[in-house]
């Protein structure tokens, strides 16, 4: 276990305990986090939005392939899933040490700079965020593509099983050795972590949960803040704000975790009814528990799952 990517991030090799192996996993992933980290002055994303309305820088493969995954999610959402929220999400600094409400006019204002179509993928390699101010956050995505590149690692090396668990961004790797299938627990939103609302048994694949008990902050109001925004193709919410739609977490489960990891936030802000079709229309499972203790799935998505906790119900 280590802490990076502002997590902390737990990798175990089963079959082939190894510690260069182990050495090699953590060090691609801080090397992914140098480049992907909104947090860090000196990555390679703060170098792109320090060129905003500048000009245009040719980046990393590792970063052109999440900005091009990425903006394929905003333009299936609508909008909802916009990798150019960065303006918002420091602005209200949840997460940071000093989270605030901020006035109305400061999130009109940082919603005028957020819009993924101006983030131009040019044909040479060139990146340019077209509008002063823009800034790229992928922190919504970039942790499935991080557990992806350690997949690849462990494709490579032919590591026969492992659990890669990025804090909360789940990979369960290859079969166990008597062929049962994993059993990964899906966090009770209203509860602290280690307990779990139900268990999907599930082979092969990853399993990302947004949720609003992953980062929030309380406010005066009593009324909790979390991370996850509304952006103007969430619907009914107040865009700029967290996303208020009764749900407490979407749980999605794909062979991408980059898919899935940027699906459980789309799905999250979509709400249920637009979540449920892009998870379908994606061939992904999506898991979605709300605030009123119910529990819905896509379909196909519950035919694995049992409810643990008895105080939540299957709709
Ligand atoms: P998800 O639901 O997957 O993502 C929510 C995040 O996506 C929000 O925190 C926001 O950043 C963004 N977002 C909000 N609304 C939208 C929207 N509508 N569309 C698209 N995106 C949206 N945290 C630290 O505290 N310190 C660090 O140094 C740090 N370094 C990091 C480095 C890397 C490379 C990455 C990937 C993450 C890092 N983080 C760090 C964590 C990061 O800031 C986010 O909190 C985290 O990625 C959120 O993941 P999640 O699975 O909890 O939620
Ligand atoms: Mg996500």
């Amino acid at each position: 276990m280590e802490f990076v990517l502002g997590t902390f991030c737990r990798i175990d090799l089963y079959g082939s305990e190894n510690s260069q192996l182990y050495d090699r996993l953590f060090s691609r992933l801080a090397e992914l986090e140098r480049i992907l980290s909104a947090n860090r002055a000196d990555s390679e994303l703060s170098a792109l939005n320090s060129t905003a309305a500048l000009r245009a820088i040719s980046v990393s493969p590792e970063l052109r392939t999440v900005l091009e995954r990425a903006l394929f999610f905003a333009e299936a959402s609508g909008g909802a899933f916009d990798p150019t929220v960065g303006p918002l999400v420091q602005l209200w600094g949840i997460g940071e040490k000093t989270p605030r409400i901020p006035s109305a006019d400061e999130i009109q204002a940082a919603l005028d700079m957020i819009n993924w179509r101006d983030l131009e993928l040019q044909a040479d390699g060139g990146v340019f965020l077209r509008r002063p101010g823009m800034a790229v956050d992928v922190g919504a995505i970039a942790k499935g593509y991080a557990a992806d590149e350690l997949v690849k690692i462990l494709r490579e090396k032919k590591v026969p099983q492992a659990l890669i668990d990025l804090g909360g961004n789940i990979y369960v790797w290859g079969a166990k050795k008597d062929n049962t299938p994993w059993r990964i627990g899906i966090q009770n939103p209203l509860d602290e972590r280690g307990s779990y609302v139900g268990i999907v048994e599930t082979q092969s694949i990853s399993m990302v949960t947004s949720g609003v008990y992953e980062r929030f902050f309380i406010g005066e109001d009593a009324v909790r803040y979390h991370h996850i925004f509304a952006l103007s193709g969430t619907g009914t919410d107040k865009p700029g704000y967290p996303v208020n739609n009764g749900l407490l977490s979407v749980t999605v489960a794909a062979p991408s975790s980059m898919d899935a990891d940027a699906l459980s936030t789309t799905c999250f802000a979509l709400g249920y009814e637009k979540g449920c079709a892009l998870a379908e229309a994606a061939g992904v499972k999506a898991i979605f528990i709300f605030a009123d203790k119910t529990i819905r799935g896509s379909a196909g998505a519950l035919d694995t799952f049992t409810l643990i906790d008895t105080s939540f119900r299957i709709e």
